[in-house]
């Protein structure tokens, strides 16, 4: 009985629903492909009993392809000066990060701003002028040409914005004139006129290419109208146009947040969206409607959500898209982030390009190395290096704690935090190159604050949070610096790495015991990691006497050189001198000392080559409380670009080559 009565409510219902949708078809504005797709499947909808399921799918396709942002912008807010303003009032430092973004968007927008060049084409002397008037009235840049052949000479010299044809003239008439201009210009917009009889031909150069018609004569306030709905729709474009961006740099260091303010400088939308494990393509592409509950894909479910098409949209994460991704990710990744190609985007679901080049899109990774080359070679990236402590305690004192004072409703209670305390919450609570484990730090204390003064209405002083009353909030101390107080040990070198998360200390040590002259690696190894032990094993064998060093030692041994914790770094070769250096205390017997810590490539020979992530690299051994720093010599001139907070406590000696290492190490 039930049943019966839903299907019969549906057959009331659904007419008035496919009406409604028709409304909102006539009164709409659509691109060609679009409404010819959607005038189709009403059609067909009319002729289906609404009973079947197969109509509430066309029901909710029509109704979705109806509710997608296609004409719907935000204005731009081009103004240079308050862009540099936000960016300064709300981040701290990152200084060649902000003048990056800052070039990248003067660019853009001077390409935005810059005047519209209009070619009027036109045989009749009259109607040429009339145009030519009416537009540089209107502040476009118009040169004339009196056929074909002569705007084409006109557009080898000059990129023009807009080609407005007559479709009827000598030697090369409109519609030739239309074909080898998309051919050669894409970019170039191309408005036909006709007269009333060629409307027919009219259609069919919409088809090739025109993004409109006008007809003869020319009603110069439609012209006028015409050509600033092209003008502006261009401006959107060109912004989003270029390069894509991408931030490359471990977590919490302020890409997310930079990204949004790009948005509010703009007056954009902002839409972010994590592909981090994905492994479908359909998940960013959607499912063909074939499919039992087919949907759109998360590109065009979030641009519908923010309902304009051209936000700030920011892809996150693109290098951890699934490993197992189904589909190519770096050709999906391109398409959708290209420019070129993503004007034409197809989800599955629509099956309707959907032009999403008009969103400006913007890349986050926190390893761009591991980037497919293709993908990577088409970004501009920007690399976010990550904090010393200074930085941080200034960042805290200035920004994250306001923030989350007012979050937490303390405002009127105003807790105090010392820099003291801040230090403590940095180096006993957290390990980290960005901000996140110290803002939740923070936020932690805050929750606590706010519990002290809901419990206690009456008392209305707060305690300070400084060096020693951080431990009451917080708990004991996390991390205990590894460096102080360790015991210098043989066989146990300090390394630095550079992983994901910025630099890191690794401790690489090397053990041996009677066996058959085998190498046994184990820890967080890759190849590369694994060919470097290879080398530092052959090099320490081959200059053995030079370190004092039985030459056999090798002979009826094994090795095990084992690199605990930690993720995999991304340069698994700078560990070579470290290993080479935990080899020789190893056999000579003679301890490391903790508090040195090196990182450098090295030849079968010894020599020692340059490495990457230097500042991140010092950063980590401030943090651990390293004293001495060995760096190849190659890297010298890395320095050079380096503030003296960077090196601030650490000593700093450059070796050429790896049995240095070893001097300036072992006791
Ligand atoms: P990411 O996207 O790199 O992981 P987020 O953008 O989420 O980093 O940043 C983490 C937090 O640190 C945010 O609250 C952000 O506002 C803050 N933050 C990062 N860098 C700065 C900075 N230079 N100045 C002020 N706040 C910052």
């Amino acid at each position: 009985m039930g049943l019966f009565t839903k299907i019969e409510k549906k057959e009331i219902q659904a007419p008035d629903e496919l009406s409604g949708l028709k409304d909102r078809f006539e009164k709409g504005h659509f691109p060609e492909e679009v409404s010819r797709t959607l005038s189709k499947e009403m059609e067909r909808l009319e002729n289906t009993d609404p009973s079947v399921a197969e109509y509430s799918i066309g029901i909710h396709y029509v109704g979705y392809l109806l509710s997608l942002p296609w004409n719907r912008y935000t204005e731009d807010n081009l103004d240079m000066a308050r862009a540099e303003r936000v960016l300064n009032e709300k981040y701290y430092g990152l200084k060649h990060v902000k003048e990056r973004i800052l070039d990248f968007l003067a660019a853009r927008t001077l390409c935005s701003i810059e005047a519209f060049h209009v070619l009027v084409v036109e045989d009749e002397e009259i109607a040429r002028n009339n145009m030519e008037f009416v537009l540089k009235k209107a502040g476009y840049a118009v040169d004339t040409a009196v056929n074909g052949i002569k705007a084409l000479e006109k557009a080898k010299e000059k990129s023009y914005d807009l080609i407005l044809s007559d479709l009827k003239m000598e030697k090369m008439d409109g519609m030739q004139l239309l074909e080898t201009v998309k051919k050669r210009y894409p970019q170039t917009e191309i408005v036909l006129i006709t007269g009333y009889a060629t409307v027919s031909s009219a259609v069919d150069a919409m088809k090739k290419g025109a993004v409109h018609y006008l007809t003869k004569p020319i009603n110069l306030d439609e012209l006028r109208r015409i050509v600033a709905q092209i003008r502006d729709k261009k401006k959107y474009f060109q912004i989003a146009r270029g390069p894509i961006l991408c931030f490359d740099g471990p977590p919490g260091t302020g890409k997310t947040s930079i990204g949004k303010a790009i948005a509010d400088t703009l007056d954009r939308k902002f839409i972010r969206l994590s592909v981090a494990g994905m492994r479908d393509e359909a998940e960013l592409r959607g499912h063909r409607r074939t499919y039992v509950g087919a949907m759109a894909g998360r590109i065009i479910n979030e641009i519908r959500r923010v309902d304009v098409r051209n936000p700030v949209f920011m892809l996150d994460e693109i290098d951890k898209i699934g490993q197992d991704f189904r589909g190519d990710p770096a050709s999906v990744l391109l398409e959708i982030l290209d420019p070129e190609q993503n004007a034409h985007f197809v989800d599955h679901y629509l099956d309707v390009p959907f032009n999403l080049s008009a969103a400006m899109f913007i890349a986050t990774a926190n390893a761009v190395e591991n980037l497919p080359g293709p993908l990577r070679d088409r970004m501009e990236v920007i690399h976010f290096p990550g904090y010393t402590e200074k930085e941080k305690v200034r960042i805290a004192m200035d920004y994250l704690i306001p923030r989350q004072i007012r979050e937490h409703g303390l405002s009127w209670h105003s807790p105090r935090f010392t820099e003291e305390g801040i230090v403590r919450i940095i180096r006993d609570y957290t390990r980290e190159a960005g901000l996140r484990q110290l803002e939740r730090g923070v936020a932690g204390i805050c929750r606590k604050l706010a519990r002290m003064i809901l419990s206690s209405p009456k008392e209305t002083s707060l305690p300070q949070i400084d060096e020693r009353t951080v431990e009451r909030f917080m708990g004991p101390p996390v991390y205990k610096s590894e460096i102080a107080g360790a015991k210098n040990r043989i066989g146990v070198v300090t390394g630095l790495v550079w992983s994901e998360f910025g630099g890191e200390i690794v401790f690489v040590e090397a053990t041996r015991m009677k066996g058959t002259q085998q190498l046994i690696l184990t820890g967080s190894l890759g190849s590369i990691l694994k060919e470097s032990a290879q080398t530092a094993l052959s090099f320490v064998r081959s200059q053995a006497p030079s370190f004092a060093i039985d030459p056999d030692f090798f002979k009826d041994m094994d090795i095990h050189i084992h690199i605990p914790a930690g993720a995999t770094p991304k340069d698994g070769a700078s560990a070579g001198v470290t290993i080479a250096t935990a080899l020789i205390s190893l056999m000579t017997g003679r301890c490391a000392r903790r508090d040195v810590a090196m990182t450098g490539e090295m030849t079968l020979s010894g020599r020692v080559l340059r490495v990457g992530g230097i500042r991140q690299k010092l950063h980590a051994a401030q943090r651990a409380g390293v004293r001495r720093v060995l760096l190849p010599r190659r890297n010298e001139n890395d320095l050079k670009d380096l503030a003296s907070e960077d090196v601030e406590g650490l000593e700093i000696l450059f070796i050429e080559e790896a049995g240095e290492a070893a001097q300036f190490t072992l006791e």
